[in-house]
């Protein structure tokens, strides 16, 4: 029985995930006609789709909102060729050359992959808190804290992520609460310490988000937390303007856990100043290699890089190896 694979021919470059990283490889990849295939992967657009105003985003000086510019974003690697598919990848083959990228049954070949399947924010799971993202509720300091002027926000979370954005958001917001369900820190003691020295910053202990409260009239806004205290259930409410969750990323990496090196949170390992796995002509861009900066305009910067070594790589190698 033939094999749908079997008449498919051989891809130059496949793109793994729908971000400004990914995007940016795709517009590269096809300017240097290299005639790229994107997956769009189950969020097409990434973590840019539930973000509201970019205004960091350099080119941009009126700021826009993430959807939007996720669909300039693939209108542009559209026009040079690339070819869009919105699906998920569900497997990889890395063993052998060309590289195996599975869709169910359907397996695709290709000669160089680029990985851009980016991170994910982890979210509490209690009520309100999907309902407001967005509106008052939001994963991302640097993206939204700008909203926050003169208001009062929580960050929920007790380590280096949450130390980071508390004292980031004390730039904007008049007062930062640290809500975090213990009495003790898992930050560094650096961060802890620049937090404790933050005049804004107050810490609630053994306190958990059971709710995030708000109104939709005028426009939807977040007026309240109500926290339960860890140590006997007791809930009470909080009057706030904002609530940051601040309890860590997961990269979107389970894919590549068999074939690829990663660190101990999941993300992906590439040599210093480049995006080359260990794999020849598999490269990764974007949050799914990046722990530290995790912005859209450095995402899209290691796409751009990913696009050029895959081009160097296929160059090196020749037509048809
Ligand atoms: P993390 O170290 O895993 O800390 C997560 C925090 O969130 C912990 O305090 C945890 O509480 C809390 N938490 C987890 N799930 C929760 C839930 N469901 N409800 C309430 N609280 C919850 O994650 P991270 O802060 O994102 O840091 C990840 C890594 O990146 C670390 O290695 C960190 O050093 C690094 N990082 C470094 C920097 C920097 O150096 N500038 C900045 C950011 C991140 P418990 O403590 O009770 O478990």
């Amino acid at each position: 029985m033939a094999n749908v694979s079997e008449q498919r021919a051989i891809e130059n470059v496949i793109i793994i995930g729908s971000g400004p990283a990914g995007y940016t490889a795709a517009l590269y990849a096809a300017r240097a006609s290299l005639d790229p295939l994107l997956f769009t992967g189950q969020e097409p657009g990434g973590q840019l789709m539930i973000t509201t105003d970019v205004e960091n985003y350099p080119g941009f000086p009126d700021g826009l909102m993430g959807p939007d510019m996720m669909v300039l974003f693939r209108k542009q690697a559209e026009r040079f060729g690339t070819r869009v598919v919105e699906t998920h990848v569900t497997r990889v083959d890395f063993s052998e050359r060309p590289y195996g990228v599975f869709v169910g049954d359907d397996e695709y070949r290709s000669r160089t992959v680029i990985i851009a399947t980016g991170a994910v924010a982890k979210w509490i799971g209690v009520p309100g808190e999907e309902e407001y993202g967005g509106y008052g509720v939001s994963a991302c300091a640097t993206c939204d804290g700008f909203f926050f002027r003169g208001k009062e926000v929580i960050v929920v979370g007790g380590g280096d992520t949450a130390m980071e954005e508390a004292n980031f958001l004390t730039r904007h917001a008049s007062k930062v609460y640290v809500v975090h369900r213990r009495d003790q820190l898992r930050a560094s003691k650096i961060m802890q310490q620049r937090a404790f020295d933050n005049a804004k910053i107050e810490f609630v202990w053994y306190s958990g988000l059971d709710e995030v409260l708000g109104e939709s009239e005028p426009t939807k806004h977040v007026t309240g937390v109500r926290l339960k205290d860890a140590r006997n259930g007791e809930t009470r409410e909080m009057p706030i303007d904002g609530v940051f969750i601040a309890i860590g990323h997961k990269p979107n990496t389970e894919l590549f856990k068999d074939c690829l090196d990663m660190d101990e949170l999941g993300y992906l390992k590439v040599e210093p100043y480049s995006t080359r796995t260990k794999l020849p002509g598999v490269f990764v861009s974007g949050d799914a290699a990046d722990r530290v900066y995790r912005q859209a305009v450095t995402a899209a910067g290691t796409g751009c890089m990913a696009a050029i070594e895959a081009e160097r790589f296929l160059e090196a190698e020749g037509d048809g190896s």
